[in-house]
């Protein structure tokens, strides 16, 4: 959510909303919508086509799921969003039930590393919206399991990261199973150009909608940076965490350099967790929970795994590497400031890695403060990773409006 939004008083009157609907809003504590909800939602309501263009993090679930929902229950036809990863699906899922449970509504999600049998089950109870990663659903296609030929709506959730993630000959597979005459609503970050020839070619004289144009940094993101040797970085980090006391999304550009990072800071006490592909569907699930809940103040993640991460109340997102590519910067650096709350964006940066700040200052438009190296702590002996890993917390976490503090622990 932007200052643009905050300083508006809109409410969701008028927008063509059902008073179900919109009591449910209320129960949320939504009381005005974002801006990117007030300009899809009535467009999207008289089921008109829509290319939102807009980040994770400015509300765009509900900017697709409100009309969605309130179309499927007075009519007939099934929905589909396709998203590109498991984590953004299930979110979306949560999104859904809790508008539209009271009404009965029916949701399917078919992503990797679920059981298939669940989804089976799932799909013969006819459900209302199917949420779905690409290439899950084409295996059930293939299988035979589902059809699309009932889809009356389909969403593209973060369409330039699903191509971005090699999915788009799935996309434009699935694309020529639904209907033709159907709404669809495309949602994505950036608008590259196949991106915008796959909207040309499927969609009728779509609205565009549009909130933060690509490339502006999330406003309320203190960001700062450090120039560090890569050897040292870890204490780096390690100094951070006793400077700061709330819970700390880290970055790592590979999922073996998220693995060290973890067990390095759970050799060092602080309860981590990490999220990348090489975990389990049922890891993820377990770290992002538990970094949501408190169990684990620190969450080590890749950019794909992160994409999409909805935790309220990140004090600290700590850039370990540099992304591949500056837009990943913005992603990463969303995750905190979310909802009206300021928050803090601390990269690292080698010696060598000069014209990649310059290159994320470029899209940003904005200087990032060059902080300098504080004293760092002495250099650790090797600790045995399995004495620590996972250790359960002794001291409880305490929440403060939506964000956790973690009392500090003495040093050993
Ligand atoms: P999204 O961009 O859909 O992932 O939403 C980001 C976060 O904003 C989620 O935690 C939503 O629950 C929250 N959110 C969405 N719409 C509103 C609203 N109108 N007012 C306050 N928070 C909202």
């Amino acid at each position: 959510m932007n200052n643009t939004h905050q300083k508006q008083t809109m409410t969701f009157d008028g927008l063509g909303i059902s008073p179900k609907i919109l009591e449910i809003l209320k129960h949320m504590r939504f009381t005005s919508p974002t801006p990117i909800q007030h300009q899809s939602i009535p467009a999207g309501i008289e089921g008109k086509d829509i290319i939102g263009i807009a980040q994770t993090g400015t509300g765009k679930t509900l900017a697709f799921g409100i009309p969605m929902i309130q179309r499927l229950m007075s009519g007939t036809g099934q929905g589909l969003i396709l998203a590109p990863t498991r984590e953004l699906a299930l979110q979306a899922d949560e999104t859904f039930q809790k508008i539209g449970r009271s009404f009965g509504l029916r949701t399917a999600v078919l992503i990797g590393g679920a059981s298939m049998n669940l989804q089976i089950q799932r799909i013969r109870r006819h459900p209302h919206i199917i949420i779905a990663t690409p290439g899950r659903l084409i295996d059930h296609l293939k299988q035979k399991i589902v059809q699309l030929n009932n889809i009356k709506i389909l969403v593209l959730d973060e369409a330039d990261r699903m191509f971005d993630m090699g999915f788009a000959p799935q996309v434009k597979e699935i694309l020529k199973t639904v209907p033709k005459n159907r709404q669809t609503m495309l949602f994505s970050a950036t608008m590259p150009r196949e991106i915008l020839a796959l909207a040309t070619q499927n969609m009728q004289m779509p609205i565009r909608v549009e909130v933060a144009p690509a490339g502006t940094a999330a406003e309320l993101v203190e960001q700062e940076i450090f120039i560090v040797r890569k050897e040292d970085k870890i204490r780096l980090l390690e100094k951070l965490l006793q400077e700061y006391d709330g819970s700390v999304l880290v970055f790592s550009r590979t999922k073996h350099g998220a693995k060290k990072i973890c067990s390095s800071l759970r050799g060092m006490r602080h309860a981590t967790a990490e999220i990348h592909s090489n975990r389990s569907l049922f890891q993820r699930r377990e770290a992002l929970e538990g970094f949501k809940s408190g169990k684990y103040r620190v969450l080590v993640a890749t950019d794909i795994a992160a994409r999409g991460i909805d935790v309220s109340g990140i004090e600290v997102v700590v850039n370990f590497d540099l992304p591949d590519n500056p837009e990943d910067y913005i992603h990463r650096i969303g995750r905190t400031g979310r909802a009206g709350i300021s928050g803090k964006a601390i990269s690292f940066a080698t010696p060598l890695e000069q014209m990649e700040i310059r290159k994320i200052e470029r899209l940003m438009r904005k200087m990032i403060l060059r902080k300098p190296l504080p004293e760092l702590p002495a250099h650790r002996p090797e600790t045995k990773q399995a004495e620590y890993s996972e250790r359960p917390r002794k001291i409880a976490p305490r929440q403060f409006g939506n964000r956790i503090f973690f009392p500090k622990r003495r040093m050993r």
